[in-house]
């Protein structure tokens, strides 16, 4: 008999928590959670899932065109944003559900209410009920943040975009990143005028340059008002809107304003600081390989250790977590070659090292294609995909994949399977052509288009 209210304590009900909570519950562990919001955390309620939603949702416009190109009589239709709406909050609703279910099926005991740290051992609800836990793990994930500057919150972040009582007609995006990237190609597809600015030389730092620099180039292409090298100086509440100055000193008034200027971890008031946990200079909470804080009964995972924010990542260190501490088995979390998708329009897959990074490290020979493919082709879009690998001059290992292209999300997860194994260059080159498909260009790039 546990001396414990709990063996394990978990703070947060997005992926990784209500993962962790299951698979612990799964080893006889008597197991808790907190939720203080929905279930789901921010990939199921308002992030991934809704994102991807929209994103179908914004696709759809092309395809009417492409569809007469290919002999079909339809007509261009009006997006109702209410319609689409009330069905992606309905889908949202049922997800929630599915995860409460799962968790009340796997033993898990949920707690609809916030809970703080309340010592090494002890865990404290909104209501003052204390809980005491052999293990705690703080699983609370991040939040956007806006910039510190004077009106930020006439802005709107991702967290607000899917309850708008109506689409805008015009907005700004502030940001380059995944989020800023995505949500201007999503509402560029759903009719908005989009404008976005970033402050660098190019969206989507950290990736691949060539990679990037197409999704940057197809994006324009299609609408976004992109503006590099170019960010807000002033923006008020006006008559009519937002006005907003930019800092190349042109003025321009819209509808709304979106930040997506990066994310926090939800570290605030959660008392890590009085029990001995050690959080960093981003509000992260500081962790080992094993997720373990410097509290050695308290373990973090997720976005709220702000290592790679990326809801398959924290599945992962949720069960490396419970492998080690309810299995025996003292795992660590491998972060090395994730594979991921930005889902622009065009969508990036991107696994292992970009060019810039690679040839800081070895030598190595570029792999890389760049075309029309055959259904935009065909309908009269000038649609380029590109295809792309990083290979290593001594070992022919695939050091990074980089793919702009439809599906791209798709393709390079099954790219990510050899990669990861470890397949050089002539094993793709070995592996038979499915033909006719854009990905079979990553098996017949014959020569090098450069060494470096
Ligand atoms: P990112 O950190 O990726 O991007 C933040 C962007 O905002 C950067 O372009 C940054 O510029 C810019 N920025 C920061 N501060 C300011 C400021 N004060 N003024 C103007 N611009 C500013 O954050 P996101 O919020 O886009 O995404 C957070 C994380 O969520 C990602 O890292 C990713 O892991 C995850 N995510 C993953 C998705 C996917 O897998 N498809 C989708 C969405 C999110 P600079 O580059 O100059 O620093």
């Amino acid at each position: 008999m546990s001396d414990f209210d709990y063996d394990l304590f978990v703070i947060g009900g997005g992926s990784g928590g209500v993962r962790a909570a299951r698979v612990a519950s799964a080893t006889g562990a008597k197991v808790g959670l907190a939720e203080e919001f929905r279930m789901g955390g921010t990939c199921v309620i308002r992030g991934c899932v809704p994102k991807k939603l929209m994103v179908f949702a914004s696709e759809y416009q092309e395809m009417f065109a492409d569809a007469r190109a290919h002999g079909w009589d339809v007509k261009d239709g009006a997006f109702d944003w209410s319609v689409f709406q009330g069905r992606m909050h309905a889908e949202l609703d049922r997800l929630e559900a599915i995860y409460r279910k799962m968790l009340a099926g796997s033993d898990v005991t949920i707690h609809d209410s916030r809970a703080t740290v309340s010592g090494p051992h002890d865990v404290t609800l909104a209501d003052g009920k204390t809980f005491s836990a052999k293990h705690i793990l703080v699983a609370t994930g991040g939040r956007p943040v806006l910039p510190d500057m004077k009106n930020a919150d006439l802005g709107i972040t991702s967290n607000d975009i899917f309850n708008l009582p109506e689409l805008p007609k015009k907005i700004l995006i502030v940001g380059g990143g995944y989020i800023a990237s995505e949500f201007a190609c999503i509402l560029n597809g759903l009719g908005v005028e989009v404008t976005q600015f970033y402050r660098g030389a190019q969206i989507l730092r950290g990736f691949d340059d060539e990679a990037r620099g197409l999704v940057s180039e197809m994006m324009i292409e299609k609408g976004v008002g992109l503006h590099l090298g170019t960010n807000i100086l002033e923006l008020e509440k006006r008559d009519g809107g937002i006005w907003v100055k930019c800092t190349n000193g042109s003025e321009a008034m819209f509808d709304q304003v979106m930040f997506a200027t990066g994310r926090t971890p939800n570290t605030d008031g959660l008392g890590l600081d009085a029990v001995g946990v050690d959080t960093g200079r981003r509000n992260e909470v500081i962790v080992d390989d094993y997720s373990q804080t410097k509290v050695p009964s308290i373990y973090a995972i997720g976005d709220v250790t702000n290592r790679v924010q990326l809801t398959p990542v924290a599945i992962r260190e949720g069960m490396a977590f419970v492998e080690t501490v309810f299995k025996g088995n003292p795992t660590k979390v491998d972060h090395d070659l994730i594979p991921s998708a930005i889902f622009t329009q065009p969508e990036m897959g991107t696994v292992g090292l970009s060019e810039e990074d690679a040839r800081e490290k070895e030598p190595i020979e570029i792999y890389a294609t760049s075309f029309r493919p055959m259904q935009t082709s065909f309908a009269g879009r000038p649609d380029r995909v590109l295809m792309k690998l990083v290979v290593s001059q001594a070992t022919r290992k695939v050091l990074g994949c980089h793919i702009v292209s439809p599906h791209a999300g798709e393709m390079i997860q099954l790219a990510g399977i050899a990669i990861k194994m470890g397949a050089n260059k002539e094993q793709f080159d070995q592996t038979c052509a499915v033909h006719p498909t854009i990905s079979e260009e990553l098996v017949t790039m014959r020569d090098p288009v450069r060494t470096a």
